[in-house]
């Protein structure tokens, strides 16, 4: 087995194996591009590493062999004594992972080398300066020390000098620094900084390997659910430098604005610095188009570089490039994060510039990013006057209360509260209170900062680099230009699209994606670069691949009206329990429960009729057309009775007063004769339908009276019928029975003739594992995989998000929730054999799901695969739906 590529070996599609980072250099060294000579160590000699403890046996030789060709073609040796090759060591795992360790650069100095290097370079301020670099990257990252030591030495140093700026620390302040840091680094390690490159090499490769587990970056990858074992490539580079003096420099930049994705030059530059220095935001940087005064010629070659990496991925590039005295290098590039905007903006423009077809656009946004632009927008107010305008990184509108450390973002939006993380900047450190944030506030460094590209990843808002804001953390408090102060809990506003920082809460607008599903934004209108255009034709194209047809969960007619706008096509699931509710109608079940004989039962349900009855005339007449799938009585019926303490409560007071209440009396009766241990597993569902004579019939003549009604005057109503909770076939035929007799009745009474489908919800593992059996008696299957997933797994669902969960995701049980994505192992292998069982008994079988999982992307996507007709899913939700219907289908 082979652990090391040369970058000349590898290419583009070897992510699993090179990493994004190795997979991309190594692509670009084969376009001709300018790259440093260097080599990866695949992904597979980390999962060795990381399972065994040690390095596979061969790895040490290839490397060496590897090396050696790369000293050979540089014409000099690893931390040669007169001349050092010097390298970078880079992770570069298969996506990108800000948790992970990311950058040792200059590995090879050393007491002997710096002098090699600064007689070489002719800059001596530059030798010393690489070799604290080094020194500081490798004790921070490699040997663990904390990085505050090394920044509170590096900031005693220029106080000492009486200057802000590194760049005015001299080669021997920088040498006494190196002296410094070597000290710190035996204090906290109790051991010298290795001085044998070779030990420095190898050392770094393991950290890379190590930082795979890193708390921070198992954190990331729940978050963003990458899963756990496909390790990290590593990265050996022959160096490069930008801090050779003002003719090199370093830069990020974008093959078009990841915000909005209008084509232009974007990226920052820094002259006279190293990487870290753009990303960390350390230093303000210049914008990218200032390159072209200071050096026209790399900035030419650049623009040229971009033009060819578009065109040959196909898509938004971001890279990392250096300038050495006059000379471009590309240190790297990705298919680059982008805002949701800008995703829908930029498929649609590769589209219209040949670049790729509608399928693949449809390919390239998801039902996440949907979802992100049916968020709200501030709405623009004369009185509100922003306090700072910063870089507009991350789009939405956020407001929140202001935090300063990440610590406090988790306790306090762990409580409830909504949470801005204010920072002058931020870093992986951070990472935990970004997630627990709704904004991220930044005083320092530009659009490529951690802070805007972890933001734009996580879809959450950012604005960051508003300079005018004096952060002062320590003392949990920030100071706007015109002097006001904002302490810890006050509350801001932030606009990630435009960059402005308000102080107090502003009031929000709808997306403009929502008022193009409402209809009242024209799909042609161009409004916000194009991005309903370009939304409306994605849906469009989504509505004409997908097999999967979408329909929403709705029991009144506002819902289903929106539903039916948002492009629902019927009702998948009405859930007659939420009729039963408000005081008039609650009154009337409980008359239901407390009746303890036939007429008292008889006259509850005639009174519950009309009603209903006129609940669905409502929803026949908004979904006119489309299917009305019309759910019998699911909840246990003490959830229509007061609580047991309250009333108990009650009760005694006025026995105490010596005024017993008759009617209160006999409640409490029944609600301890129906207080249950477990309700969910209890008197409900069709358990309801058979031992309450009269309730299910009073609910299909409800539904069939309505139907009738409207196609007397001229409707064309589709209800069904859809009965909760069977186990067995026998529950289902019995309440078919009456059902039925139920339909001739009121076919009999109106002369109306109905065609109305009876079929039941598969919620429960047996009636998934007999669904050969139950669709003998059923015209339908509607998975309810919010009850199934809480039977299949044994998780109450009402409970466990709040006390356990936490936990078992942290432990990596599962990466997500089961009830929020469909778990396919299990509970999605009993709908898979539940549905071809279901089939092999009645081919017509229709097949849909309703519970939460219909309108989750993932799951949307294995309803396609097992063959579902349909998905149901709340209103809001039906965009996404319809969106990943189509992606599943391409
Ligand atoms: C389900 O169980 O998935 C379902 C849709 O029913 P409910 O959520 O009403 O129990
Ligand atoms: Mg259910």
């Amino acid at each position: 087995q082979k652990f090391v590529y040369s970058f000349t070996e590898g290419n583009k599609d070897l992510k699993d194996l090179l990493g994004g980072k190795g997979a991309n250099l190594a692509e670009m060294t084969n376009l001709g591009l300018p790259v440093p000579p260097g080599f990866t160590i695949t992904t597979d000699a980390c999962k060795v590493f990381l399972e065994t403890g040690t390095e596979p046996g061969s790895l040490n030789e290839e490397i060496t062999g590897h090396l050696v060709a790369l000293e050979g073609q540089m014409g000099k040796r690893l931390g040669q004594a007169d001349d050092p090759l010097l390298v970078s060591v880079r992770s570069g795992a298969k996506f990108s992972m800000p948790g992970m360790m990311d950058t040792v650069l200059n590995i090879g100095l050393s007491d002997a080398s710096v002098t090699g290097l600064a007689a070489q370079s002719g800059n001596e301020r530059f030798a010393w300066d690489s070799y604290r670099r080094l020194v500081q990257m490798f004790g921070k990252t490699v040997l663990g020390v904390d990085g505050e030591l090394f920044e509170e030495a590096l900031e005693e140093a220029r106080h000492a000098k009486g200057t802000a700026n590194d760049l005015d620390l001299t080669a021997a302040d920088l040498e006494s620094l190196v002296a410094t840091f070597k000290a710190i680094v035996l204090r906290e390690t109790g051991r010298e900084f290795p001085q044998d490159p070779r030990e420095q090499l190898d050392l770094a490769i393991h950290a890379v390997f190590h930082s795979w587990n890193g708390d921070r970056a198992r954190l990331y990858r729940r978050q963003e659910r990458i899963p756990n074992d496909l390790g990290t490539a590593v990265n050996v580079c022959s160096m490069v430098f930008g801090n050779l003096g003002e003719d090199s420099g370093t830069g990020v930049a974008f093959t078009r604005d990841p915000s909005t994705g209008t084509q232009g030059v974007y990226g920052d530059y820094l002259q006279n610095a190293q990487g870290e220095d753009v990303v960390a935001g350390i230093r303000n940087t210049l914008p990218l188009a200032d390159l072209e005064q200071l050096d026209k010629k790399s900035y030419d070659e650049l623009m040229t570089i971009m033009h060819t990496l578009e065109n040959h991925y196909r898509d938004l590039c971001d890279i990392e490039f250096t300038i050495e005295r006059g000379k471009l290098w590309m240190l790297q590039t990705r298919v680059g994060k982008r805002t949701a905007a800008a995703a829908f903006r930029i498929a649609v423009q590769l589209v219209d510039q040949g670049l790729i077809d509608l399928d693949e656009a449809l390919h390239r946004v998801t039902g996440g990013q949907l979802a992100q632009l049916m968020f709200p927008r501030f709405a623009p107010t004369s009185e509100t006057k922003p306090v700072a305008y910063g870089i507009a990184a991350s789009p939405g509108a956020a407001v929140g209360k202001v935090v300063f450390d990440s610590y406090t973002a988790v306790k306090w939006s762990r409580s409830g509260e909504q949470v801005i993380l204010v920072r002058r900047e931020t870093n992986p450190d951070d990472l935990e209170g970004m997630i627990a944030a709704e904004g991220i506030l930044t005083s320092r460094g530009g659009k490529t900062s951690h802070a805007a590209v972890v933001a734009r990843g996580m879809g959450k808002t950012c604005v960051c680099g508003a300079e005018e804001l004096e952060v002062d953390t320590k003392n949990r408090k920030f100071t706007t230009a015109d002097g006001q102060v904002v302490h810890e809990g006050d509350v801001v506003s932030i606009d990630g699209a435009n960059g402005k920082v308000y102080l107090g809460e502003v009031p929000v607008l709808p997306s403009p994606v929502v008022e193009y599903f409402e209809g009242t934004i024209h799909a042609g209108a161009d409004v916000q670069g194009g991005l309903v255009q370009a939304v409306h034709r994605l849906m469009s194209h989504a509505d004409g691949r997908r097999r999967l047809a979408v329909r929403a969960n709705a029991d009144n007619a506002e819902d289903a009206n929106r539903a039916r706008r948002y492009g629902a096509q019927g009702i998948g699931l009405c859930r007659t329990e939420h009729m039963f509710l408000g005081e008039e109608r609650r009154k009337e079940v409980e008359h239901l429960i407390l009746a303890d004989n036939d007429k008292d039962r008889e006259t509850a349900l005639s009174s519950l009729l009309p009603l209903q009855k006129g609940d669905f005339l409502e929803l026949f007449q908004s979904m006119d057309g489309l299917p009305v799938t019309v759910r019998l009585l699911d909840p246990p019926l003490h959830e229509f009775l007061p609580d047991i303490t309250e009333l108990s409560v009650r009760v005694a007071l006025a026995e105490a007063r010596k005024d017993p209440n008759e009617n209160d009396l006999r409640l409490l009766q029944a609600v301890h004769r129906l207080h249950e241990a477990n309700p969910m597993l209890g008197l409900r569902g069709v358990r309801l339908g058979l031992v309450i004579p009269g309730l299910f019939g009073m609910q299909v003549r409800a539904i069939a009276e309505a139907a009738a009604e409207r196609k007397l005057a001229g409707g064309d109503p589709r209800p069904e019928v859809m009965i909760p909770l069977v186990g067995t076939v026998q529950e289902l035929e019995l309440v078919r029975d009456e059902c039925e007799r139920v339909l001739a009745e009121v076919a009999a009474s109106t002369g109306v003739s109905l065609d109305i489908k009876l079929g039941t919800m598969i919620e429960l593992p047996r009636a998934a594992v007999t669904a050969g059996q139950i669709a003998e008696a059923a015209d339908f299957f509607s998975f309810g995989t919010n009850d199934l997933t809480q039977t299949v797994w044994g998780f109450s669902r009402d409970d466990v998000e709040a006390s356990f969960f936490t936990a078992y995701l942290e432990k990596g049980i599962f990466g997500v929730s089961p009830f929020e994505t469909i778990d396919r192992d299990g509970v999605g292998a009993l709908v898979k054999n539940a549905a071809q069982a279901g089939r092999a008994t009645r081919p017509d079988l229709k097949l849909g799901v309703c519970g939460e999982h219909g309108g989750d992307p993932d799951s949307v996507h294995f309803f396609h695969e097992v063959g579902l007709d349909y998905v149901s899913c709340s209103p809001f939700r039906i965009p996404v739906a319809r969106l990943e219907a189509g992606r599943a289908a391409i």
